[in-house]
């Protein structure tokens, strides 16, 4: 643990990647939101700009979210399991996640979200300690510290399979963030 304020984010050096990070990236959207989606890492638009998710990935996302009626800035806070770029895009390394891993519990605590949304492998394993394939995992729900968490694919993965067939991994994402959705609507007291 580095600092104890996520304003000290900014100026993390706790592993390797400040080195090589143009930014700290922490997030976009809404910290009042009940819905948090959590992603891997940045990539080189993020690290660019200091804001994740708003490279082609970022832009894919957000469409499928205003496909389900949810608005990327005000319906859900946005942010990733590790805040600074791995060179070459590279799945973060064990150690990196373990190091940022008390700012994601910051965020996590300060957002207080209801429903999470992870994409990617890195960020199921990272928060529900699973590993496993997202063909398998995504679309079940999952429950970690009584909040209701949603497994999807990552966007990348969606840009390298771009298929608008039912069925597809595209189709698919579009339907479990349209249970997301669903769930925001029902009553806190709803089971998984
Ligand atoms: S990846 Fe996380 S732990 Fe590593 S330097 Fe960046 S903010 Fe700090």
């Amino acid at each position: 643990m580095t600092g104890s304020n996520l304003d000290d984010c900014s100026s993390c050096k706790a592993c390797e990647l400040a080195s090589t990070r143009q930014s700290v990236v922490i997030s976009r959207g809404n910290p009042n939101a009940n819905l948090m989606l959590i992603g891997e890492a940045p990539g080189a638009q993020e690290d660019a700009q200091g804001v994740p998710f708003v490279g082609r990935s970022g832009r894919a996302l957000d469409q499928l979210l205003r496909d389900v009626d949810l608005d990327p800035e005000h319906d859900l806070y946005i942010c990733n399991a590790i805040k600074c770029r791995p060179p070459n895009n590279r799945r973060p390394i064990k150690a990196e996640l373990a190091a940022c891993r008390s700012w994601l519990d910051l965020q996590l605590e300060a957002v207080d979200p209801k429903v999470i949304v992870l994409t990617g492998a890195t960020a199921v394993e990272a928060i529900l300690g699973i590993k496993g394939g997202m063909t398998q995992l995504r679309g079940q729900w999952q429950s970690w510290n009584e909040r209701a968490v949603m497994p999807i694919f990552h966007p990348s993965y969606l840009l390298r399979n771009p298929s608008k067939a039912a069925g597809a991994p595209l189709d698919l994402t579009r339907r479990d963030l349209a249970t997301v959705q669903q769930r925001l609507c029902e009553p806190c007291s709803a089971s998984n």
